[in-house]
C-alpha cells in the first residue's frame, strides 16, 4: 500500500509539472501565434426546424508549428489568465466580421455570425467602442452580428453588464447565453435584460432521450424560452435520435456534428453554396 501511495504521488507531481510547463510554454508561444497569424477561425452552421441554415458560430483554432492543433478549451483559459485574451479577442472579432461581410456580399449569410466573448473582454470599458470600430472597419451591418455570453459574464459588475447589453440591443447586435444551465446565475436576468437566445449546453442534450433528468432539464429550458420569447438552441447534436428528441420538445435551432463540423471559410463557402443550389 505504501509503495502504491508513493507511485501515486509521483504520478501526481509529474502530471502537475507537465501541466505547469505546458502553461508556461503556451503563454510565450501564444503571443507569437497572435502576431504571426497561427490562429484561424472555423465556422459551424446552426440549423432551424426546417433544415435551413440559421446562423454561424465562429470558433478559434491554433495551429502550432510543431505541436499541431491546440484546442481553444486549452488555450482560451490561459489567455484569460494572462490577459492575452484581449488582443486574441480583438483579432477574432475582426476576422469573423470580415468573413461575415464577405459571405453577405456573396449572398451566403443566413442569420447572424455569432462570436464567443470572454468575461475580460466584455467588462473592459472600451469594449463597445472596439466593437463599433470593428464594425466600421469591416463594413458589417450590426444586424448580422450575435455575441455569445456565459452566465458568469453577467454575474460580475452587473450594472456595467446591463448598460452594455442595452447598448448592444439598441445597436441591433443580438446576444445569446451560451452553455445555459451550467452556470450559477439567477434567472432574473432573462426577465430584466435584452437577451435574444439561450443555448442549451451539450451535457444536457447528449443523453436527453435516455436520462429522465436531462430530459426534464431540456424540456424546462425550452418551455422557459418559449414563455419568455427567447429563441432556444440545442448544442452538440450528433445523432438523428438527439435531433428528433429536441424537435419533439419544440426546440427551434440545432447545432452539432450531425449537420456540420466547424470548418474554415473556404470549405464553408462551398458547403453554403451547394446547399443554396439544392
Ligand atoms: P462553445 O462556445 O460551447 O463551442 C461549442 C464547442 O462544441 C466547440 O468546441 C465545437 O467545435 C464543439 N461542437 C460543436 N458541435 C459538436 C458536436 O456535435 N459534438 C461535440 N462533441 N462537440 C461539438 P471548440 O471549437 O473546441 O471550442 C471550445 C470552447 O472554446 C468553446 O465552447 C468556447 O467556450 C471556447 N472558444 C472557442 N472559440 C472562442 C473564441 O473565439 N473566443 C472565446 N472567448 N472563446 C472561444
Ligand atoms: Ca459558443
Ligand atoms: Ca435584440
Ligand atoms: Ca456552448
Amino acid at each position: 500500500a505504501k509503495q502504491q501511495g508513493r507511485n501515486t504521488y509521483q504520478l501526481y507531481t509529474e502530471d502537475l509539472d507537465s501541466k505547469l510547463s505546458l502553461r508556461v510554454m503556451l503563454r510565450s508561444e501564444l503571443q507569437d501565434a497572435i502576431e504571426h497569424g497561427h490562429l484561424s477561425l472555423h465556422y459551424q452552421p446552426l440549423m432551424d426546424r426546417d433544415g435551413h441554415v440559421d446562423g454561424l458560430e465562429a470558433l478559434v483554432r491554433w495551429h502550432h508549428p510543431t505541436k499541431g492543433f491546440i484546442s481553444p478549451a486549452t488555450f482560451i483559459p490561459i489567455a484569460e489568465e494572462t490577459g492575452q485574451i484581449i488582443p486574441l479577442s480583438r483579432w477574432v472579432m475582426k476576422q469573423a466580421c470580415q468573413d461575415a461581410r464577405q459571405l453577405v456580399a456573396q449572398g451566403l449569410l443566413a442569420g447572424r455570425m455569432a462570436i464567443n466573448l470572454s468575461p475580460l473582454q466584455f467588462h473592459r470599458p472600451n469594449f463597445l467602442s472596439t466593437l463599433r470600430n470593428v464594425l466600421n472597419e469591416t463594413g458589417l451591418a450590426p444586424a448580422y452580428l450575435e455575441l455569445e455570453l456565459t452566465e458568469g459574464i453577467l454575474m460580475r459588475d452587473t450594472d456595467g453588464a446591463i448598460d452594455t447589453l442595452h447598448a448592444l440591443n439598441s445597436m441591433d447586435v443580438s446576444t445569446s447565453i451560451d452553455d445555459f444551465g451550467t452556470g450559477y446565475s439567477s434567472l432574473s436576468y432573462l426577465r430584466d435584460l435584452p437577451i435574444d437566445k439561450i443555448k442549451i449546453d451539450r451535457s444536457f442534450v447528449k443523453d436527453a432521450s435516455k436520462s429522465d433528468k436531462n430530459a426534464a432539464i431540456c424540456r424546462g429550458i425550452i418551455t422557459l424560452a418559449q414563455d419568455l420569447d427567447l429563441r432556444v438552441v440545442a448544442e452538440g447534436i450528433e445523432t438523428v435520435e438527439q435531433h428528433d428528441y429536441q424537435m419533439s420538445l419544440g426546440c427551434e435551432v440545432f447545432q452539432g456534428y450531425l449537420f456540420a463540423k466547424p470548418m474554415p471559410l473556404d470549405s464553408l463557402t462551398t458547403w453554403l453554396t451547394l446547399r443554396a443550389q439544392a
